[in-house]
């Protein structure tokens, strides 16, 4: 017997359960919400944490999401800060919440988002390497790097990149070691990689591409990073931007199904566990626009995926058939979007002028257009959106 009832459960305290709390009042859902998260602070938006907040620019609660805490008290959503959820027993319909109290639900949404990975090698124990995912880690690199006259970033992707950006505008010396040889081509492929490495360049970042890490080195404190191929660059503090994992470990524990890319979704966004949904980077959803299952994890996607998971426990029975959109800024040198993502392409065709720094890079598979990139070029997206949603030939 569960000690009380609520009509919508909110598991994780992120984009995702924030944007699905709204979009329930939103739709004029009545019921009781309970939004249940492990961080001591309300759901917040992480891209400021690499960006203005890192540099210093803006405040913990411009970040907030709905406004803050108000919010929720207005709202009559109940709002668990600093409370993991333990446990979910799908035949009973409760959750065990950190600190013993068992909660019925009726609906549930799964936010869990995503753990950064770690990476095990030699030396990785010392004082100074840091991970970044949440405010505290922000405010840890951030007292580092004061004192630090030169910061190694482990990756040659967006956090990466932005990290660089974002200690070099403070006035700090940063290297970044990329196991790809451009920086951001994984994602935009290497000529416009180049263009974007080019912007760290010229504003002193150094990058150091088709490399391995292989130890840091130490005295307690890390004082180098060296490489497979015998770099050794002395440091005083270490960023690493490794990639991230889905966070599906309650779903599993639950008996939901769960892969590669984290909790296995229909088209609806509803888990193996019906009245179950699940939204942000946790989930992994059969994408009718992609014509197969996809995982991304951005902002935009959090935030929609939210609000299409609301629409859904509230029976609107709909296919989720946004197309991804992202963002990223190097400090103030360079901002991207992106829709898409194209997992493959075959070609690319270029608009704009690089050198003035407004262009856009369609991504092409066949006749199809399968992702846009835009440096200041935003009004374009729409169109390539729509030819990705409608799979119209690119002429
Ligand atoms: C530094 C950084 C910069 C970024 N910059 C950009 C950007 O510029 N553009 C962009 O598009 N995207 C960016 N992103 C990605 C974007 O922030 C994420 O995609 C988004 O936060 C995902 O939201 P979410 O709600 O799925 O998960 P999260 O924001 O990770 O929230 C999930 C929350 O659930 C909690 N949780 C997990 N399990 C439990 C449990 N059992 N009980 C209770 N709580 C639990 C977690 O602790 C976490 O607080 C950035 C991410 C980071 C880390």
């Amino acid at each position: 017997m569960a000690d009380r009832e609520v009509d919508f459960l909110l598991v994780g305290g992120g984009m995702a359960s924030a944007h699905c709390a709204a979009e329930l009042r939103r739709r004029g859902a009545e019921g009781s919400v309970l939004l249940a998260g492990r961080e001591p602070e309300p759901p917040y938006e992480r891209p400021p944490i690499s960006k203005e907040y890192l540099r210093g620019d803006a405040g913990r609660e411009d970040a907030h999401v709905n406004g803050g805490r108000s919010w929720y008290e207005e709202n009559g959503v109940e709002l668990l800060t600093g409370k993991n959820v333990m446990g979910l027993d799908l035949e009973a319909r409760t959750a065990k919440i950190q600190g013993g109290e068992e909660v019925g639900f009726g609906k549930a949404l799964l936010g869990t988002g995503a753990m950064v990975n770690i990476l095990r090698v030699e030396g990785a124990e010392n004082e100074g390497i840091h991970y970044l995912r949440a405010f505290g880690n922000a405010d840890a690199i951030r007292a580092d790097a004061e004192a630090a006259e030169h910061v190694v970033l482990i990756g040659g992707s967006y956090i990466g990149c932005e990290v660089a950006a974002s200690l070099t505008a403070r006035g700090r010396k940063c290297t970044i070691v990329a196991m790809e040889d451009v920086a951001l081509s994984r994602t935009f492929g290497e000529d416009a990689g180049r263009w974007f490495q080019g912007q760290l360049e010229e504003h002193g970042v150094t990058f150091h591409g088709g490399e391995t890490l292989s130890a840091f080195e130490g005295d307690g404190r890390v004082r180098a990073v060296v490489t497979e191929s015998g770099l050794a660059i002395e440091c005083d503090a270490v960023v690493v931007g490794a990639g991230v994992r889905p966070d599906a470990m309650l779903a599993q524990r639950a008996g939901i199904e769960v892969g590669d890319g984290g909790i296995v979704c229909d088209s609806k966004l509803e888990t193996s566990a019906p009245g179950v949904y699940a939204a942000g980077d946790c989930c992994s959803y059969e994408s009718v626009v992609h014509g197969r299952r996809i995982h991304v994890e951005h902002w935009d996607v959090a935030m929609q995926q939210g609000i299409h998971a609301a629409a859904n426990m509230l029976g609107a029975g709909a296919d989720y058939e946004v197309v991804p959109y992202f963002f990223s800024d190097l400090a103030d040198w360079a901002s991207l979007e992106y829709v898409g993502p194209a997992y493959e392409w075959d070609r690319e065709v270029w608009r704009g002028d690089r050198d003035s720094g407004e262009f856009s890079v369609w991504y092409l598979q066949g006749d199809r257009v399968a992702g846009c990139l835009s440096v200041g070029r935003s009004e374009e997206l729409a169109e390539a959106r729509q030819m990705i949603a409608e799979r119209t030939p690119f002429d």
